[in-house]
């Protein structure tokens, strides 16, 4: 065995072997694979194959679709031949909201160059003889979909590596990880250590236990999952015989389950309700190939689904059941980057649909570690958008979740049950007694919007299609009523929303963003540091100013709000989701040298947001700081007592109304919520959710990672410009930045009204066009209350980005014309911020 490697991939799945595969085939030979036992002996030598394209995650999706594209050519390429069939696939609606879901994926496909057809019920049962079509309202179909063998397309990617020079290590199994002060890796064997430069991990079920190795709590946690195949039917055989060609996959969304034809019998795979979590503390140290009992009761009203659809399906027996274990995170997304608190540690793990993804998750995660970035935006399935409460508890059952909602219509809105409460701001009970509808991010509970007293969703208002699987409503509240249903068109918030927005607009209202993410910067060095590391110029002392981190490439990792609290102590402030992420970022670009301290502080500080025109009233009844313009500009902060609580006042928000955003020691919450609200009575102080400020932004046309800004865009493409300070000298990715403009810009952004819009906005992914050239996408969209218009932020072409272009945006299936109009179609002067 060697001692000394670029690159040690631990695990010799479908998903190491990607990795090794990649990291070859991007010219790294001297690269080593780990494998405590036979290559694919974990979960990948059971997988069922199935290769779906459908997934609603941009970053997901085109690793998907990169695979696919990938196993096609491994034959060639290593004369290896991995058993992919492209047999198709078919996934069935039966009820509106699935198709209007599969319309909406349609949109997102038509955008990252995925193939999909829409099929009426008669052209199903055509290319599907064996199924029943009653109760089916339509289809769609991916013809370059269908299924591989998984270790035969594992031995293709192996061999496809090995010629590249990589070695696989078989029945090794690491057993310690460490670094070495100078960075590198100790990676120690049964049969010897390895040094390394980076190390990846992929080591499926296992992941927790490789973790532990390098003190990372990694979100995974395995479910059980089950598939059926039969002994061969008649009517396959025949249909075989007479060389007719397979009927494809086929995936009965509405109740939860997929089938194709396996060896001329079929095989049938759900997801149920209660399928447990498993291998919790890892598996056993000698588990190799290893399946679980099987439990068909839990699977009885899946099997009863597929029997009415597939009647053939009851009429052979059973040839065998697979129950294996197959890896989860809390999202159902694998986690696929930079480890966090290690430098060149990185992981690809909690594979789901790893077979799909084995491909596409190499591709990238080989691109991070060669070129330092990776080329799609991988914000879906960044290992740090969790953060440390994604713990064992939480993830027991958010991972059972995950596995249970599969097949779960995925509305836009759509805010999962299990685990809620976990991380309340101070004032929760306070917002939920006013009506909070509360969603979450990050782990916090948010209000998202504010139901009027009394408010409850009756039961016509919720009645359900008679299907298996249908979730379209938010879980009970804490006093047993249902306030929300879902939908991808307006839902029933729409109205209360809009409300919030003209009380913000008209009177004054106030936000519980205590979730931001907080980080306090200071030490000799600090304003020189984010000077080096941020597009715009370092705030002066007392003022606030918009900045960004690039990629090295010129792409947009990630936005501060920047408060200059003294001339060499900063506060830093980003969207909540990113805490972990953008934290990493900055700790690993601290200078070594101690000149800099960088502390986390969000859960030490809570934020109000008070906006509209009457917040200067309500806030002078508070606190003895003058508050006029003169004395407390726009985008300037202060140190300011509010009754006898101190709170740093930033005049900011993202709602382009007179406001504060009020950060306060967290321990102080209610104290000021309570005086606020006694205050703020004659002012009609009213709390409003995080729906009316996205709203509120769209019509200021503010951007949002990884929406209108991304690490696939260029800060020019976002329109960031007056954000970059070129003259201010050298700042990571300037370089890159100037280059990416020299070279040509591919996108614009801009503002878009979307015109005909009766029910269903543009939400974002939505492909936009002329004619029928597809010429951008959406990134964003919503009804804008204040300027009364249905409005959509979007990347196009920049020969179009001229105001008046017209423009169509489909939204489920419809066309709709669309005109760029000029940004911050609400006060474009900013007169309400200013005032
Ligand atoms: C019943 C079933 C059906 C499925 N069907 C599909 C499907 O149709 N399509 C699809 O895309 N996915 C499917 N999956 C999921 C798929 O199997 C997994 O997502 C995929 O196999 C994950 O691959 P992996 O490489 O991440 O993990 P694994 O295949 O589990 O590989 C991890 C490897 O790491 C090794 N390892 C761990 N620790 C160490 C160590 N310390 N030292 C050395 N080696 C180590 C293990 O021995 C193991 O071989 C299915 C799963 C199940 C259970």
């Amino acid at each position: 065995m060697k001692t000394q490697a670029r690159v040690v991939v631990i695990g010799g799945g479908a998903v190491g072997v990607g990795t090794l595969y990649h990291l070859a085939r991007k010219g790294w030979s001297d690269v080593v694979l780990i494998e405590r036992r036979e290559l694919t002996s974990g979960s990948t030598w059971h997988a069922a194959g199935l290769l779906p394209l459908f997934n609603l995650s941009y970053s997901v999706g085109q690793l998907h679709k990169y695979s696919v594209n990938l196993y096609r050519s491994l034959e060639e390429e290593t004369g290896l031949n991995a058993g992919l069939s492209t047999v198709s696939n078919i996934r069935l609606a039966r009820t509106q909201d699935r198709m209007d879901e599969y319309k909406y994926y349609a949109g997102i496909a038509r955008t990252i160059g995925v193939h999909v057809d829409f099929l009426t019920p008669a052209e199903v049962k055509e290319i599907w003889p064996l199924m029943e079509t009653h109760g089916i309202i339509g289809a769609i179909r991916h013809p370059e979909d269908g299924y591989i063998q998984p270790a035969d397309l594992t031995q293709a990617m192996a061999r496809g590596a090995r010629n590249r020079g990589a070695e696989i290590y078989r029945n090794t199994t690491v057993t310690a990880i460490s670094q070495k002060p100078n960075g590198e890796w100790l990676v120690t064997t049964d049969r010897g250590e390895i040094t390394c430069e980076h190390v990846v991990s992929a080591t499926g079920n296992f992941a927790r236990k490789t973790g532990e190795m390098v003190g990372l709590d990694i979100p995974v946690i395995p479910v059980e999952h089950q598939y059926i195949v039969t002994e061969q039917h008649p009517l396959i055989m025949e249909r075989r015989a007479k060389g007719l060609p397979e009927m494809g996959v086929l995936r009965e969304s509405d109740s939860s389950w997929y089938m194709r034809e396996e060896a001329g019998g079929l095989l049938l795979g759900p997801y149920e309700i209660g399928a447990p979590c498993c291998y919790v503390d890892g598996p056993s140290p000698t588990s190799e190939y290893e399946l679980f009992q099987e439990d068909l009761d839990r699977l009885a009203p899946y099997i009863e689904t597929a029997i009415e659809r597939v009647p053939a399906f009851g009429e052979v027996g059973v040839k065998r059941v697979y129950n294996g274990a197959i890896a989860y995170t809390p999202d159902g997304s694998p986690i696929i980057g930079p480890a966090w608190n290690l430098r060149n540690f990185w992981l690809n793990e909690g594979h789901s649909f790893g077979i799909t993804a084995a491909g596409g998750a190499g591709w990238q995660l080989a691109e991070w570690i060669v070129e330092g970035e990776p080329s799609v935006d991988m914000m879906g399935v960044d290992p740090r958008r969790f953060g440390p409460y994604a713990g064992r508890g939480y993830l027991r059952q958010k991972t059972e979740e995950a596995y249970a909602k599969v097949f779960t219509v995925h509305y836009p809105e759509e805010e999962r049950g299990a685990a809620r409460g976990l991380k309340r701001s101070p004032c929760y009970d306070r917002m939920a007694a006013r009506g909070a509808v509360f969603g979450t991010v990050y782990g916090w509970e948010r209000p998202g919007w504010f139901a009027p007293p009394g408010y409850a969703l009756t039961a016509s208002d919720l009645a359900k299609p008679d299907v298996l699987v249908n979730e379209n409503h938010a879980e009970p509240d804490a006093d047993g009523v249902i306030r929300e249903k879902w939908s991808f068109r307006r839902s029933n918030a729409f109205p209360f929303v809009g409300a919030e927005c003209r009380h913000v607009h008209e009177k004054v209202g106030l936000l519980d963003m205590s979730a931001f993410a907080k980080f306090e910067v200071s030490g000799p060095g600090a304003a020189q540091w984010l000077d080096s590391i941020l597009t715009n110029k370092v705030p002066k002392a007392g003022r606030v100013s918009l900045s960004y981190l690039l990629t090295r490439r010129g792409g947009v990792r990630s936005e501060f709000t920047v408060f200059a609290m003294g001339p060499s102590s900063f506060y830093l402030v980003s969207a909540g989701a990113l805490e972990r992420h953008d934290g990493d970022y900055l700790i690993k670009l601290l200078p070594r040298d101690g000149s800099v301290r960088l502390e986390r502080v969000t859960t030490q500080y809570g934020v109000f947001v008070l906006a509209g025109p009457r917040s200067r009233d309500l806030l002078a009844k508070l606190t003895d700081t003058d508050l006029s313009n003169a004395a407390f500009p726009w985008l300037t902060g202060k140190m300011i007592s509010v009754g006898a609580a101190t709170a740093l006042a930033m005049r900011v928000n993202y709602v382009g109304e007179l406001g504060w955003e009020l950060h306060h020691p967290i321990e102080m919450q209610n104290y000021l919520f309570d005086l606020l609200f006694q205050a703020g009575a004659e002012l009609d102080l009213k709390p409003f959710g995080i729906k009316a400020m996205d709203s509120m932004r769209l019509e200021k046309s503010y951007k949002l990672i990884p929406r209108e800004m991304s690490i696939e865009y260029s800060a020019y493409e976002s329109g960031l410009d007056r954000f970059i300070s070129l003259k201010k000298g050298d700042f990571l990715g300037r370089e890159a930045l100037l280059t990416w403009r020299e070279d040509g810009l591919l996108n614009a952004f801009v503002t878009l009204e979307v015109l005909d819009v009766t029910d269903a906005d543009a939400r974002g992914s939505e492909p936009i066009y002329i004619m029928n050239e597809l010429v951008g996408r959406t990134t964003s969209g919503g009804f804008g209350w204040r300027v009364g218009k249905s409005l959509a932020l979007a990347m196009v072409r920049p020969d179009l980005a001229v105001i008046g272009q017209a423009l169509e945006v489909t939204i489920l299936g419809e066309r709709h014309r669309a005109v760029v109009i000029a940004d911050s179609p609400f006060d474009p002067t900013n007169e309400a911020l200013r005032s």
